[in-house]
């Protein structure tokens, strides 16, 4: 230990990375989520000793007992978050948010909490040795994925003792190469997400095993995503299955439903309704009902409609598609206001604009 609580991370480099022209194709066309890099972050963890052997090293195959608990309980948490090329600097996007958002998820998983300035730095420090991987298109990226898990080699149903905390980093294409291309949504009849006093809040594993058979009814529908209503009622708008959602009316005025332990607190959302009231509108978290939205849209009130993650940073939704009819946003153009904030976030994540939230982590 050393600097207060921070690990020192033992260095490994790999002594078989991938060779320059290797990367460089694999870095012509990324896609998402199936190249990595040379090296990962592992720190393990146990009851009585605490965090241990942080090491940057090799990326490899983790060697896993057939009893490891979470293998059985899912007891485990992710992050995700993109490091940029802007310029000669190579930045991260609000890594201590994600740090913040990653020991929430700890908390009510019943995990133990890593110090928000070693999962800072294990991010860091990956990025840094890692960074020929950033692909140099300038709406690329390299995103990185925090995790953690419950390693302990039992069966009993429990918090486990022992935990594996890991960061893997892939290279991303452009999410949109031929243009922002607003999606369609299905609004699930049968499926929820989060009840209340569940883990919505939380960034678990279990959330999104449990959303992948609603998505599949969305993309049967002909539909990009799903939205989910409101597990108790099924009558307001939670979130999609990886975005939170975003309403624009015709005064201006911009609503998004609001943290009730229910939706993942997005830190795209976090940054656009601070971005929305300097732009000077309206800004509100508030519950928007299915009824409202298709109301609203067909009046013409309801101007644009629009998701925001960390994947694609904002998405217009152009149409609504749910068992007993569709309908468009806007024309099922992207609108104004969507493009604008899009581009204000864009701008200050690129370093193209300035950054008066400091936002913006140098590696
Ligand atoms: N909701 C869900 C369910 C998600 O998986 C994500 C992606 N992490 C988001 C919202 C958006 O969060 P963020 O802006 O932090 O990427």
């Amino acid at each position: 230990m050393s600097g207060g609580d921070m690990l020192d991370f033992e260095i490994r480099p790999n002594p078989a990375p991938v060779s320059a022209a290797d990367r460089a194709a694999l870095l012509a066309n990324p896609g998402f989520g199936r190249v990595f890099t040379d090296h990962m972050v592992t720190i393990r963890y146990a009851e009585g000793k605490g965090w241990y052997d942080a090491r940057l090293e090799a990326r490899a195959p983790i060697p896993m007992d057939p009893a490891a608990a979470v293998l059985h309980y899912a007891q485990e948490i992710f992050e995700g978050l993109k490091a940029y090329r802007t310029g000669d600097a190579v930045t991260m996007f609000r890594p201590e948010a994600n740090a913040a958002r990653f020991n929430a998820s700890a908390r009510r998983l019943a995990m133990p909490e890593l110090p928000e300035q070693t999962f800072v730095e294990s991010l860091r420090s990956l990025v840094e040795i890692d960074q020929a991987w950033i692909p140099e298109h300038e709406d690329a990226s390299l995103y990185l994925r925090p995790f953690m898990f419950a390693s302990e080699v039992f069966l009993g149903v429990r918090p486990a003792n022992e935990y594996l905390y890991c960061v893997i980093a892939s290279p991303a294409g452009a999410y949109f190469a031929g243009g922002v291309k607003p999606v369609t949504v299905w609004v699930s009849p049968d499926y929820t997400r989060a009840a209340p006093g569940g883990t919505g809040a939380a960034k678990c594993g279990g959330n999104y095993a449990a959303s992948l058979a609603a998505q599949a009814e969305a993309i049967e529908a002909g539909c990009d995503q799903v939205v989910f209503l409101d597990a108790v009622q099924r009558r307001y708008v939670d979130e999609l299955g990886g975005m939170n959602v975003f309403f624009v009316y015709d005064d201006g005025s911009i609503v998004t439903p609001p943290l009730g332990g229910t939706i993942l607190p997005g830190i795209t959302r976090d940054a656009i309704l601070a971005l929305a009231a300097e732009a000077g509108h309206e800004v509100r978290e508030g519950p928007v009902s299915f009824a409202d939205w298709q109301a609203d849209a067909a009046s013409g009130r309801l101007r644009e409609v629009f998701a925001c993650g960390t994947a694609a940073v904002i998405t217009p939704i152009g149409g609504v598609r749910f068992p007993d009819g569709e309908f468009l946003i806007g024309g099922g153009e992207p609108g104004r206001t969507t493009m604008a904030l899009r581009q204000t976030l864009v701008d200050i994540q690129r370093g193209r604009a300035a950054d008066p939230h400091g936002w913006v982590t140098r590696v």
